[in-house]
């Protein structure tokens, strides 16, 4: 659809595996410093509503200031920086102090490189290839940020939402109809609001987040409203087969609280990579 439709399906794959390193590579800025985006947001607002001039504090976003190792503050250089490569020259290690950088990095990026690999594999040289490997971007970078901080920014959930309904107003995503996406945006945001309500009324505690509401919203959009009922199952099974796992290895963070986001995320993946229908199978129902 965007150029010619001849090229060899192996090489638009490994150019979008490339693609999808880079991409990955950015990704761990996102996951890094959105949140921190967000809480000097929040302290900003604070100030404001207390009469408080907040400090003028240093230019801080995606692009600005560049990237430098968290311990001794060396500049990562551009060869320092290459995807997956970079960690394994430097063994991991920073090329200053020595302290190990987390796996996660380079995991992160071969992962982001895995899915574009698969959108590119799957669906060729087309639109629903790039909106595809947009969706997985997007959706994975959630998944860590709201393992991380609990945190499902809405500067991510809500492109993601629209992205969702453009695809399918553009039929650039064939799996959905708008009429099924709007539907899915809708019932995928009221299912889990009314979940919420629920659970709260009835035990006083909140089990969730407005973010999860406008994730699964946004999974709505990508798949058709048919795809929720197996989304939130997959989600949920998997969800409470971990948080049981992690509290009986005393692997629960303070409060007891395993973000649902990671899980919706995955079911979101599976969606993508094997359709909605087979999670049913997957779980075994
Ligand atoms: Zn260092």
């Amino acid at each position: 659809m965007l150029l010619a439709t001849d090229m060899d399906p192996g090489f638009i794959a490994a150019l979008a595996l490339i693609l999808g390193l880079l991409i990955g590579s950015f990704l761990n800025v996102v996951i890094y410093r959105v949140p921190k985006m967000m809480e000097y947001q929040w302290a900003a607002e604070c100030a404001e509503l207390n009469s408080v001039t907040a400090q003028p504090a240093e230019k801080f976003n995606l692009l600005t200031p560049r990237s430098r190792c968290s311990s001794c503050g060396h500049l990562i250089r551009w060869y320092e920086n290459i995807p997956v490569l970079s960690y394994v020259f430097l063994r991991g290690k920073c090329s200053t102090c020595r302290v190990p950088y987390g796996i996660r990095y380079p995991l992160t990026e071969a992962v982001t490189g895995g899915l574009f690999f698969f959108c590119a594999w799957r669906w060729g040289w087309t639109m629903t290839a790039l909106v595809w490997c947009g969706f997985s971007a997007a959706l994975l970078a959630l998944a860590v940020i709201d393992w991380d901080t609990t945190l499902l920014p809405d500067d991510i959930t809500l492109p993601l939402l629209w992205a969702g309904l453009i695809a399918a107003a553009l039929q650039w995503n064939p799996a959905v109809d708008l009429t099924s996406a709007l539907w899915g945006v809708v019932a995928g945001y009221l299912s889990l609001w009314g979940v919420y309500w629920a659970f709260k009324l009835a035990t006083g505690k909140e089990g969730m987040g407005y973010g999860d509401f406008k994730l699964f919203a946004a999974l709505g959009a990508w798949f058709g409203w048919t795809a929720l009922v197996p989304m939130i199952l997959m989600a949920s099974v998997i969800g409470a087969m971990v948080g049981i796992g992690m509290k009986y290895s005393s692997g629960l963070r303070e409060g007891g609280y395993v973000p649902f986001g990671p899980f919706l995320a995955g079911a979101g993946f599976t969606a993508m990579i094997s359709g909605p229908q087979s999670i049913l199978q997957f779980i075994g129902l």
